[in-house]
């Protein structure tokens, strides 16, 4: 019995760093105005997040890391029927553990740090969503939401929603069927992979409305744009997209 109570307290109150275990005590991640819990990240891993905070792509939300800023971007090739994209974080270092251990290990555990890390990145970016009227995530086949037992697109959308204070639409938008990993697929490959796959389910929801279309992770920006395409071709007006992570 004396485990369960420990085990209990200390998913109420972390003490030690979600990511590494190092005693915690980061004062940016800890949750203010309260002194019941205690920090969720150590101090070297709260300096160590990958936060997107110089100037980036007006467009795509690429970091501008030199003066040209050249890249090829997302917003003039297959995604061109974007408004624009805003991502959080690169999907590097304690980024990429934090979104592997929250998909595979620690789903519970580690809400309270995504939710905040959510927040953080809504902070930086809520001006960009400022006519957002709807917000959907990028759906899971049915098969693999219960393989998982949650879609983290939907949890990062639910909080986007939250924090600007706009209607989540769970079922707007649903994947009708299971698809290869985008990543693993060559560049020719993507757009065809996830042809057919996403469905408007309610498009009487989303005529004329803008929409904040929401992902854990882009990679390549395939599944934006063709979740996006589903959205414009139901009815939206406009779609624009929040990632928490990117790969560059
Ligand atoms: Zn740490
Ligand atoms: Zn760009």
């Amino acid at each position: 019995m004396n485990h369960v109570w420990s085990t209990l307290g200390s998913l109420l109150f972390p003490r030690r760093c979600l990511i590494c275990d190092q005693p915690a005590g980061s004062p940016f991640f800890s949750f203010p105005g309260s002194s019941i819990y205690a920090s969720l990240l150590c101090v070297d891993c709260a300096a160590g997040l990958p936060a997107i905070a110089g100037p980036v792509c007006t467009k795509c939300g690429y970091p501008q890391t030199d003066k040209t800023g050249e890249h090829d971007c997302v917003l003039q090739e297959l995604g061109r029927h974007l408004e624009l994209i805003r991502s959080g974080y690169l999907y590097e270092g304690v980024m990429m553990e934090t979104i592997h251990r929250w998909k595979y290990q620690q789903r519970h555990l580690l809400l309270p740090l995504i939710q905040k890390l959510v927040d953080r990145a809504m902070d930086r970016w809520k001006d960009d969503f400022l006519d957002v009227d709807v917000i959907v995530a990028v759906p899971l086949a049915a098969a693999d939401w219960r393989a998982r037992g949650f879609n983290q697109a939907l949890v990062i959308a639910g909080r986007g929603a939250f924090y600007l204070g706009k209607p989540l639409r769970r079922r707007l938008l649903i994947k009708t069927r299971r698809t290869p990993k985008q990543a693993r697929l060559h560049r020719s490959s993507r757009t065809t992979n996830l042809a057919g796959a996403f469905q408007v389910n309610r498009p009487r929801d989303l005529v004329g409305k803008t929409v904040l279309l929401c992902d854990d992770v882009m990679t390549t920006g395939s599944t934006l744009a063709a979740a996006g395409n589903v959205l414009l071709q139901a009815g939206a007006k406009a779609v624009k997209c929040f990632t928490l992570c990117r790969v560059l």
